[in-house]
């Protein structure tokens, strides 16, 4: 970046961004800013979208090159960078000869790295310079310090949400000198079908075995066993394909807008870029069909099948919020109810 104000912090402008925000918000703030990449425009990590904005708010943006050095001045102060066309080689880049190209730059920032930087801290990182915690979020060696995010382990922003919930509800335990609870791991999700069961009363009864060995032995029937229940956790977004369109009016999806400004009208423009859906557009788009592959109670099945196999579930028998059932002495296997379902729920499979 270059052009920077003498009485701005250069840090105010980098701090708690990478790459392509830094860049942008180095724009707003008045600076001509070079965004460097090492790989072409079309495999860039960041969205198109965000490459198209920052490119139109007036970054130049070099893609395919590598930092080979950075020049510095008497008073260690980086002010250019040295840069390369570069080839990969097992997702190394390498330089290519004779393609140097100097930028000069009153600050450079790298804006790809994962090493802790705990200048000042140093007493609480351990030999990588991460920070070690318990289930609680407190500091191993520490005491009276929580800690949460990148600097436990690199991973995602909800992550690091998530560890901070529980950190806060933590250092409020600490405070007010409570036991900190036990809690299950954030990212683990705990169902448990006959506790579900339970709670709406319709948990089985306890199986008996016949004592009279001819009589004929059956599930269908028997109050022992859960019926009306499928475990479709493992079922994702159904493909168009699936799903029987006809049922379905064509609903033209509802698109956020878009307000980026021209390289001559960005400086301290600071006005969302993506405009947001007003409360009745995202009503709007979230009733449009999401492919969800479950059932929404349109009786297609009920109706059209030929043997009156499907039936609705009673209201009190229903568990999970299963709508429909099928009576396999009735089903011929004919397909019908697959084929008329709009949302892809049925699936015929042979009993595999
Ligand atoms: S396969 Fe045919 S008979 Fe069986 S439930 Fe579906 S529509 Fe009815
Ligand atoms: S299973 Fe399919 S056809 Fe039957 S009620 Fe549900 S959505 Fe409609």
């Amino acid at each position: 970046m270059s052009n920077l104000n003498t009485q701005d912090q250069p840090e105010a402008i980098v701090h708690g961004y990478v790459a392509q925000d830094v860049s942008e918000q180095a724009v707003k703030e008045g600076a001509d800013v070079t965004l460097t990449s090492l790989f072409k425009k079309e495999e860039m990590t960041a969205a198109e979208q965000e490459v198209n904005d920052a490119m139109h708010e007036g970054v130049t943006i070099l893609n395919g090159v590598m930092p080979v050095k950075i020049e510095k001045d008497d008073n260690n102060r980086a002010t250019a960078i040295i840069v390369a066309e570069c080839e990969m080689e097992d997702n190394v880049p390498k330089p290519v000869k004779g393609t140097e190209k100097r930028i000069e730059a009153d600050l450079i920032v790298s804006a790809i790295g994962q090493t802790p930087d705990i200048d000042g801290l140093e007493d609480m990182g351990n030999e990588k310079g991460f920070f070690e915690v318990d289930n609680f979020y407190r500091h191993k060696t520490k005491e009276g310090h929580f800690v949460a995010g990148d600097i436990i382990r690199p991973h995602l922003l909800t992550t690091a949400i998530g560890q901070g919930s529980i950190a806060a509800d933590s250092i409020k335990s600490y405070f007010e000198n409570n036991d900190f609870k036990r809690r299950p791991k954030v990212d683990v999700h705990h169902f448990n079908l006959l506790e579900k069961l339970r709670e709406t009363d319709l948990n089985p009864d306890e199986y008996k075995a016949s004592e009279a060995p001819d009589e004929l032995r059956g599930s269908d029937q028997s109050t022992a066993v859960v019926h009306n229940f499928e475990d479709r956790s493992a079922h994702e977004v159904i493909p168009s394909t699936e799903l029987f369109l006809g049922h379905f009016k064509h609903e033209d999806r509802v698109k956020r807008g878009e307000a980026v400004p021209q390289g001559d009208d960005v400086i301290d423009n600071f006005e969302d870029r993506i405009i947001g859906l007003t409360e009745e557009e995202a009503i709007k788009e979230a009733s449009r069909c999401m492919s969800c592959g479950m059932c929404f109670e349109c009786d297609n099945c009920v109706i059209y099948c030929p043997q009156d196999a499907v039936f609705r579930v009673k209201k009190d028998k229903s568990t999970m919020g299963r709508y429909v059932d099928t009576d396999y002495d009735k089903c011929i296997g004919c397909h019908i109810c697959a084929d008329v379902c709009p949302t892809g729920y049925i699936k015929m499979g042979l009993g595999e």
